[in-house]
């Protein structure tokens, strides 16, 4: 069979949740997905309490809480010499985040998606995306031959990072202010099991946590210009090695929890990222996670993003009559809105906060007011999404 009602491309957290999301409601999905898993991947791994509600709804929140790390219930600004910690606020139901590797995460994920009656194509990798008159065809490459699928209904579910030739992959870009995510995961790490610090350093910020199975997971982005400048004053060829000794040298909080610690695996390396609000659904594709709109992961809430904004689109696509033009048309306007009520906010706070850290004037500023008043951490937190639980789809 190659027709179906709907064609997933990317098998990431976003991707994933569409497509299991759509299949519970009978409709017939193939996902298309260009690597294999398990895979690693840059990302801080955490995942907010707030998300636990749509893991619940599509029967993967025992497997979450079952795989993931400990609950984070305090978090801390890690800025220059300063270190301070205060509470993170709960989401609903006194539910806190916690984080699970990526290369756990996505694979459980689209696992249970292909468990559930996802057609999971792995790996393929989507190459082109025609518009017929009743149907789309995504032209894919598969097991080294290329082949045509059909569907009415595309989600574009690929992320933001990477360019390619499909008309929603986004235009490559390469300035100075441009921001590159950095990965690692350390063993035997010395900091507190429920406590996430934010990480302020010249040109960037970063964030660490524990994750599943005793690995400490630390994530960060760094301006282009900064990142260079890191590499000539510690003489390094290598990106991940200079980012590794700035923050060592530059933030003493960070120092504490790594200096000693093993690193499990490679530095990975991604970006620049794009963060920005984006058409959610255009040229009756419809786009989620990364793709739809994308934070700094300051505020560590994209995963969660990409869950609840792949859950709405199924929801506002499951109501419709989406073999046809008007039906889609619908469905794409009931989950913009709805989109754009969940994020858009929390985008808006991360590129404030991005502008904050990556300035060591304001950085210093900042950490100063938070000593004074950790509450401060708190309130930032909740601005960021936090306690944002999902709300139901209203028509529009
Ligand atoms: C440094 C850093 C730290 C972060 N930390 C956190 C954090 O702690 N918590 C948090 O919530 N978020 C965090 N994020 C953000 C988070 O990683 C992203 O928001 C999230 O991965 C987006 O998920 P997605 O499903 O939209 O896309 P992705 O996870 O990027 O998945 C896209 C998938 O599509 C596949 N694909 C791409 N092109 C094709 C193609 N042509 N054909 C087939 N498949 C394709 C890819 O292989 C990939 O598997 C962080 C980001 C960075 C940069």
């Amino acid at each position: 069979m190659n027709s179906y009602d709907a064609i997933v491309i990317g098998g990431g957290p976003a991707g994933s949740t569409a497509a299991l999301t759509l299949v519970r409601r009978g409709w017939s999905v193939a996902l298309v997905e260009k690597t294999t898993f398990p895979r690693r991947k840059v990302c801080g791994e955490f995942m907010s309490g707030t998300s636990t509600a749509v893991l619940d709804a599509i029967g993967f929140g025992h497997v979450w809480r079952k795989r993931a790390g400990p609950e984070i219930r305090r978090l801390a600004l890690f800025s220059g010499q300063r270190t301070v910690d205060a509470p993170m606020p709960a989401g609903r139901g006194g539910s806190f985040g916690r984080a699970l590797g990526r290369d756990v995460l996505d694979a459980l994920l689209l696992d249970k998606a292909r468990e559930a009656g996802v057609t999971v194509l792995q790996p393929a990798k989507a190459l082109a995306l025609h518009h017929g008159t009743m149907e789309k065809t995504v032209r894919i490459s598969i097991d080294g031959a290329e082949q045509s699928i059909n569907a009415p209904a595309v989600i574009a579910a690929h992320g933001s990072w990477e360019p390619g030739a499909l008309p929603t992959n986004l235009a490559k870009v390469n300035r100075p202010g441009d921001f590159l995510g950095f990965k690692a995961h350390f063993r035997s790490a010395d900091l507190d099991a429920d406590l996430m610090p934010l990480l302020f350093f010249p040109g960037g910020y970063g964030g660490i946590v524990w994750a599943d199975d005793g690995r400490l997971s630390l994530s960060c982005c760094v301006r282009r210009d900064a990142l260079a400048q890191a590499r000539r004053v510690h003489d390094c060829s290598s990106a991940s090695e200079a980012v590794h000794r700035h923050i060592l040298a530059t933030c003493r909080g960070a120092r504490q929890v790594i200096g000693a610690a093993r690193q499990d695996g490679p530095w990975l390396a991604a970006g620049p990222i794009r963060p920005g609000v984006r058409k959610a659904y255009a040229d009756d594709v419809f786009r989620v996670g990364n793709l739809a709109g994308e934070s700094h992961p300051i505020i560590a809430e994209g995963i969660s993003m990409s869950i609840q904004s792949g859950w709405l689109l199924a929801e506002a696509l499951s109501r419709v009559d989406a073999s046809t033009q008007a039906g889609r048309a619908a469905a794409g306007q009931v989950y913009t809105a709805a989109w754009r009520r969940q994020f858009a906010t929390r985008i808006r706070v991360a590129s404030v906060l991005a502008r904050i850290a990556v300035h060591p004037r304001t950085a210093g500023l900042a950490g100063g007011l938070a000593g004074l008043a950790p509450a401060v951490l708190t309130a930032g937190a909740a601005l960021s999404g936090k306690t944002k639980s999902i709300a139901a789809l209203q028509s529009h």
